[in-house]
């Protein structure tokens, strides 16, 4: 494990917020960085740190206080405020109670805060405040986890790490694990740091950096000790992991399906999730040795993120053969008999429960598939990230066990029972972003990169939705992909997707799946224009729109109906229609003609995906320019000869759409995008319906 401290780094922190925190909290911040900067130290949250320092009062009194990580911040990226102050003296205090609860303890922890508006510093506060030393850092590193889930640990770590290191069993964390330390540091007093058995490791020192170098050098003695027992590597080959995605690309929707969990909502029976496989050499290599089932289905390693993982994943054998129907009802099977072992689970430590706690649904969140990987779950791409990144870990650190013949000891059912159902953690989730109306779907939509595709992808990104941007590959599709990723992060990506040619239609769908695990919204929207009159009409350049706007329409929904036949939770297509096919115009025949017959290749899934769930919609606008700085690729083809037809220019034109309607609205991409969003989001049991976004044209009015 690298020594990242650096003195002029170190000096550049104190410089940058010295005037403000003051020195000790600058290099505090310096050194929970380097602690963040490691995935092997800390992993999603998992440790905390703090010091202890003087603050003034407003009576001009200097008062011993601490400053520890809040909850929610994470350690790479924390800023000097994203540690708490707390007047040290009465929460030390604390520790003297024969007990008190998870909230009893963040009352009083918030009591003694120096500024009431701080976020809630860590459950290990009391721990951090027992200890004398200045700077106490605080890790859930995957070497001492993997060292410390075997028998006798204790001796173990004594072995690897000197007497002068203290060892305590697991005890939950908070106010039991703070007295625990406490009580073991009095009785060893010389220790210089403390393990954690099945949690992690304590250091402590007179400054940062003594602090961070003892973590640095306990935790890369503990990595030098566990390498140098590995009798074997498991490492898959470049050949069986391409296989292995191939095969999670041909099963992911299976999975996606039979992992969404029914609802009492007719509109929306499903609550889906977003799926994100793990598919390492290494973690493929244990999964399929001789080991691999029995390993997985171990305990975790720590009881940390239960709530995004469950205690267990679910166990599957790879598909027998081609046959999809028969996976899917093994699948089905498999899911089944894991949620009965949850309820039984959950019925056997029901007396452990807090009141007000409720029940977490019985579906597993890790679904380890022979020959696949270990597919992981979750609400939304944070959520499936972060079980995926906890599953690799454990999965890491298990394959150590195996390479070793070591024996295994995960924590007891008890335990993790106890961190699954841990108030505070069930806070953390209360407190995440709220439940967007599309935060478990996931949308493709053509022709992404004009300005009526990005108008309705930002609808959709900001109901939540995980948007595929499919256009041709170029730097237009590049850009509309990086417009959005910079407000919408990790719910956005750019596919390349031609629709005129099947094998880029399947292929893109692939690719979406191979991001998400599925696709639940199809958005239609590809299409090209031409002015002509019929008279002139180029056959060549009206057989291209014939292949964009027609055989492009057929292929997206071919490919939307195998997949939401295959997936089995329904789904939503929303073709993107034009008022010409109601109401068509002169010299305008190539695109009114084949966007007719798109819009009636749609009125046919129509009738052919009810069946399924599977909801087909319409929206007609009229004179979409632009939007923000993209122009509309169909403007781009008929604004020139409409204008010169109606002498005028280009912002006369628009004010001539505009008043032309009933409304007198000029119609923006972001009005098509909330008419896709109304079917998106199932307001009303409706298919085969199509909403003008006109502002009132009526010869174009469907009837
Ligand atoms: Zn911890």
């Amino acid at each position: 494990m690298l020594n990242r401290w650096n003195d002029s780094e170190a000096k550049a922190f104190t410089s940058e917020y010295e005037p403000t925190y003051g020195a000790d909290l600058a290099l505090r911040t310096y050194s929970s960085r380097l602690l963040g900067a490691d995935p092997g130290l800390v992993l999603h949250g998992g440790g905390n740190t703090s010091v202890k320092t003087q603050w003034r009062d407003r009576f001009g009194d200097t008062r011993e206080v601490i400053y520890v990580k809040a909850s929610g911040y994470d350690m790479a990226t924390i800023p000097p405020s994203g540690h708490s102050g707390l007047l040290l003296d009465p929460v030390r205090r604390l520790l003297t109670l024969p007990r008190l609860s998870e909230q009893e303890m963040v009352d009083e922890l918030r009591r003694y805060l120096l500024d009431w508006k701080a976020a809630t510093p860590s459950i290990e506060t009391l721990m951090h405040a027992g200890l004398p030393e200045k700077y106490v850092d605080h890790t859930h590193a995957d070497a001492i986890l993997t060292l410390t889930n075997q028998k006798g640990a204790e001796a173990i770590v004594r072995e690897v790490m000197g007497d002068n290191i203290a060892a305590i069993p697991y005890v939950k964390a908070g106010f039991e694990l703070a007295q625990a330390v406490n009580a073991k540091r009095a009785e060893q007093p010389e220790a210089e740091a403390i393990v954690l058995i099945q949690h992690g490791l304590v250091t402590w020192g007179p400054t940062a950096e003594a602090s961070y170098r003892k973590m640095i050098d306990l935790v890369s003695r503990t990595e030098q000790y566990l390498e140098s027992r590995r009798a074997r590597v498991f490492v898959s080959s470049a050949e069986s992991v391409e296989a292995a995605r191939q095969l999670y690309i041909q099963i992911a929707p299976i999975l996606r399906g039979c992992l969404a969990r029914p609802s009492a909502d007719p509109d929306r029976p499903f609550r889906r999730v977003i799926l994100r496989p793990v598919l390492d050499p290494e973690i493929l290599g244990l999964i399929q040795s001789e080991c691999g089932r029995a390993l997985s289905l171990t305990p975790p390693l720590t009881p940390d993120h239960l709530i995004r993982t469950k205690g267990l994943p679910l166990w599957l054998d790879p598909p027998r053969s081609d046959d999809i129907g028969a996976f899917r009802e093994q699948v089905h099977a498999a899911v089944r008999e894991y949620a009965t072992d949850y309820d039984e689970y959950f019925s056997r430590n029901q007396s452990r429960l807090v009141p007000g706690l409720q029940k977490f649904d019985s579906y597993p969140r890790v679904v380890v598939v022979k020959g696949v990987g270990a597919v992981c779950a979750g609400d939304d791409v944070r959520a499936a990230d972060t079980a995926r990144d906890i599953t690799r870990q454990t999965l890491r650190a298990k394959s150590w066990f195996a390479a070793t013949g070591n024996e295994y000891v995960g924590l007891s059912e008890e335990h993790l029972f106890d961190m699954e159902y841990f108030p505070l953690q069930h806070a953390k989730l209360a407190a995440g972003p709220p439940p967007t109306p599309l935060g478990d779907e996931v949308a493709l939509i053509t022709g992404a990169a004009g300005a009526i595709g990005l108008g309705i992808a930002e609808q959709l990104l900001n109901s939540g939705c995980h948007v595929a941007l499919t256009d041709l590959p170029g730097e237009s599709l590049e850009s509309a992909v990086r417009t959005v990723s910079e407000r919408f992060g990790k719910r956005v990506i750019g596919v390349p997707l031609d629709v005129t040619d099947e094998t880029s239609v399947k292929k893109g769908f692939e690719s979406v799946i191979g991001e998400w695990g599925g696709v639940d919204l199809v958005i239609v929207n590809a299409g090209i224009a031409m002015v002509s009159s019929i008279a002139e009409m180029s056959i060549d350049r009206f057989r291209k729109l014939e292949k964009v706007n027609i055989e492009g329409t057929l292929l997206v929904l071919a490919e939307a109906g195998r997949h939401f036949k295959l997936q089995g939770t329904g789904g939503d297509i929303v073709l993107v229609s034009t008022k010409n096919v109601f109401a068509p115009g002169a010299k305008f025949g190539a695109y009114s003609a084949t966007k007719a017959a798109s819009h009636q290749l749609a009125r046919i899934a129509v009738l052919e995906l009810a069946d399924l769930g599977v909801r087909v919609n319409m929206v007609s606008p009229d004179a979409v320019f632009s939007h923000g700085e993209r122009r509309s690729g169909l403007w781009a083809e008929v604004g020139p000869d409409r204008m010169k037809a109606r002498g005028l220019d280009e912002k006369g034109l628009e004010e001539y759409y505009q008043s032309r309607n009933l409304l007198k609205a000029r119609v923006t991409a972001e009005h098509v995008g909330r008419a896709v969003l109304y079917f998106a989001t199932r307001q009303t049991p409706t298919t085969g319906a199509t909403i003008p976004v006109d502002g009132g044209l009526p010869d174009a009015t469907p009837r």
